[in-house]
């Protein structure tokens, strides 16, 4: 039976008491009340009739007989209209026939007489309906007593069932609701596992039923997708372990996540030793995660694998919702790269130094074919030798530059060191530049004070580097844009800067500048580049032991600067 039915059947029993005792209560007292009215109309009223005849046979002389006689026969005639006891009738006739003989006497001993039976009878009359009052009397109390037992019977089973109904109801509907509440905690706790069981078959038992149905159903898919995140975590952790490249995955708060077998064995350590970790506390005794972590550089030098091996780093940024909750960093192993990069800049720095001499002996046989002491030539062939020399000069200044690059990236610069002033460096590029400059009509501002102290530096690969500046600045200017080349001492050196109003550099590319082949994505002046200048400017000007930089802001022009010591012999 459903909660419903139930609450209805509860109520409406108990309202079904309380109707049946008060349709006794109110049955035994209408019994009660027409008991005693009975007792009033039927016997007493022949009592008064009696008492009031009584009294007339004894009234004193002063009161007339027609009055006397009046008063009787008006009492005799209602006691005869109020018979209501068995054998009141006769004797109630007899009353009436004893008044009408004592009306009619006149001696006074015959009156008396007379008047002594009537009070015999009256006595008679007033016997007979107290006799009658006792009975109904006692009838009535018995009335009473049955009711009483009655309704307190009925009153105590209502009080019993009320009584049960109030203990047991709140906690028929409370309990399973307290249960149903525990249920959904332990839902939300992920314990799928439970389960409800009300066996009363009403709605607490179809919600019982329903909120297994949806644990069932909780439990089931927690276990496939618990099965099919397993299966994909596992399938990363194997591609990650499988890479050549250390991989290690660092959350929001810098707790490592993971980290994979080459990673550990960069690091040192093994994965259990990583993994939960907080990485700043691991890298303050241990380098490598330290560069990993704080330093910008991108290519480290690392021994692995039994020998001197080179990695780069990325690092990328984790997010969801546009929110960064963590980051990999790859560690990508390039000494193979390193290795072929290698032999390549030795091939060319072997094939620059060999083509070198040919070449330098090309141009002296050049200049003699062009001497008339040797022997004429006419003007067309004159012409082709020049042509053969502008080329020779141009291949000569090629395996110049290249053997240059090959230098730089084998680290081995050769520096022919000198006292210069800072003014010849600064003719030279601007000499050098002019041509391009003009294509453009760009003005160079030169501001370099002529009391500027003499530098320690090496003349032709610094002024390579400023014409590699200039050049940029002329590229990346618009036309008829002015650039300013400014020389000036800061502290123990000379500081030289390039500043153009051109494109600038996106902030997020400026530490990256200075890298080998770096070109920034999408920089629209020149295609043809190679991302080399800047590097090997920078491998110069620090092989002189000097600095070089870059402020710059995307749209707003940017200004390069190296600095060079002075030379304080001077
Ligand atoms: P490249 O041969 O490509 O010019 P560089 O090493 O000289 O090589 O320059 C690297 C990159 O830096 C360039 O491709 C260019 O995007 C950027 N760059 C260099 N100088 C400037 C400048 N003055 N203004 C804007 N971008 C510059």
């Amino acid at each position: 039976m459903n909660i419903k039915n139930k609450l209805r059947l509860g109520i409406g029993f108990l309202f079904l008491m309380a109707l049946i005792s008060s349709g006794l209560a109110d049955y035994y007292l209408t019994r009660l009340s027409n008991d005693s009215k009975a007792i009033l109309k039927d016997n007493y009223r022949s009592l008064v009739y009696a008492k009031n005849i009584e009294q007339a046979l004894d009234y004193p002389k002063t009161v007339t007989t027609a009055t006397k006689m009046q008063t009787i026969d008006k009492n005799i005639y209602q006691e005869e209209h109020n018979v209501t006891e068995p054998g009141e009738g006769p004797l109630a006739d007899s009353l009436r026939s004893a008044f009408e003989t004592y009306k009619r006497l006149a001696d006074p001993q015959a009156i008396s007489e007379q008047s002594t039976k009537i009070r015999g009878l009256l006595y008679k009359i007033m016997q007979l309906n107290m006799t009658a009052i006792e009975h109904k009397n006692n009838v009535a109390a018995g009335t009473a007593d049955g009711a009483i037992i009655i309704v307190s019977l009925i009153g105590s089973l209502c009080f019993l069932i009320a009584f049960s109904f109030v203990v047991n109801f709140p906690g028929y509907i409370a309990n399973p609701v307290k249960e149903l509440m525990h249920g959904i905690k332990e839902i939300s706790n992920k314990n799928y596992n439970k389960r409800l069981v009300f066996p009363a078959k009403d709605e607490f038992g179809d919600l019982a039923e329903a909120f297994n149905q949806m644990a069932a159903k909780l439990d089931e898919y927690e276990h496939s997708n618990l099965a099919s995140i397993l299966f994909e975590k596992r399938r990363i952790e194997t591609i990650i372990n499988s890479m050549n490249d250390g991989i290690i995955g660092i959350d929001d708060k810098q707790f490592i996540i993971f980290a994979n077998k080459v990673a550990c064995t960069l690091i040192g350590m093994p994965e259990e030793m990583l993994t939960g970790q907080y990485a700043p506390n691991i890298a303050l005794e241990n380098d490598l995660l330290r560069n990993m972590l704080f330093v910008e550089q991108s290519k480290m030098k690392i021994f692995f694998d039994g020998r001197e091996s080179y990695f780069t780093k990325d690092v990328l940024e984790v997010t969801n919702d546009y929110k960064v909750i963590g980051k990999v960093i790859i560690l990508k192993n390039i000494t193979d790269l390193q290795q072929l990069n290698d032999a390549k800049t030795t091939f060319i720095a072997t094939i620059s130094h060999e083509l070198k001499t040919p070449l330098s002996s090309i141009r002296m046989s050049l200049k003699l074919l062009e001497d008339e002491r040797v022997g004429g030539v006419n003007n067309e062939q004159k012409q082709l030798l020049q042509n053969i020399d502008a080329d020779t000069h141009r291949l000569l200044q090629i395996t110049a530059e290249l053997l240059d690059t090959a230098q730089v990236e084998t680290g081995k610069i050769n520096l022919n060191f000198g006292s210069t002033h800072p003014k010849n460096i600064v003719n030279y590029a601007v000499k050098a530049i002019r041509s391009l400059a003009d294509q453009k009509e760009i003005t160079i501002a030169v501001d370099c004070p002529d009391s500027l102290p003499h530098v320690m530096a090496d003349l032709d690969k610094t002024t390579w580097v400023l014409i590699n500046l200039l050049s940029n600045a002329v590229k990346y200017s618009p036309e008829k844009a002015t650039i300013n080349l400014n020389v000036k001492k800061q502290g123990n050196a000379i500081e030289f800067s390039v500043k153009d109003l051109g494109q600038g550099i996106d902030p997020k590319y400026v530490a990256r500048i200075f890298e080998r082949y770096f070109r920034i994505p999408g920089a629209e002046a020149d295609k043809t580049g190679t991302g080399l200048g800047l590097a090997i400017a920078k491998d110069f000007i620090e092989a002189q032991g000097g600095h070089i930089g870059v402020e710059s802001e995307a749209g707003e022009g940017s200004r390069f600067y190296f600095t060079l010591d002075i030379n304080k012999t001077e």
